[in-house]
């Protein structure tokens, strides 16, 4: 596997699904910036990056240059893909272009490491998403070196009873 930077990475890599959109992606691409650059580019090999720090132990996400609890340099490490939601709301309604395909989730994710993260819940009906539910990533691939965490629920749901 290429290296993604020369900063070690810890754990396992390159173990989440992919789903490649790259030639029908309309929505805003991130703009990159040297810290976030690992982890899309992460993103897009199919690892869900975290950062953790050396110092304090601290986990982060979002990516950030310094540990928001000690300021030390964090180190990227390779989270499991499973989380819990936390919240979530429904979009019903479409406010930007590229944003006609709802209704969407946009859940807030308990990672299992401790890093709490925002994304969407796909691939299952939206009243079948509920609090505490748990949730495995996937990686969107949206653009060349840069790939988007998703979601969907880990279990299938009972059917609606
Ligand atoms: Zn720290």
């Amino acid at each position: 596997m290429r290296p993604m930077t020369s900063e070690t990475v810890r754990g396992a890599q390159g173990t989440l699904e992919i789903v490649d959109v790259v030639d029908s992606w309309t929505k805003p691409v991130p703009d990159l910036d040297p810290v976030s650059t690992t982890y899309f580019r992460a993103a897009h090999d199919g690892t869900l990056l975290i950062q953790h720090c050396p110092a304090c132990g601290t986990r982060q996400h979002y990516p950030r240059l310094v540990c928001r609890h000690c300021a030390a340099t964090p180190e990227w490490e390779a989270a499991s893909g499973l989380g819990t939601v936390y919240t979530f709301t429904v979009v019903r309604q479409a406010g930007m272009p590229g944003f006609q395909d709802g209704p969407y989730v946009i859940a807030l994710i308990d990672l299992d490491e401790g890093p709490r993260m925002m994304g969407n819940i796909t691939d299952s009906p939206v009243d079948d998403v509920r609090i505490g539910a748990r949730v495995q990533a996937y990686q969107l691939r949206i653009a060349d070196g840069i790939g988007l965490p998703q979601w969907r629920l880990a279990a299938v749901s009972a059917p609606n009873a």
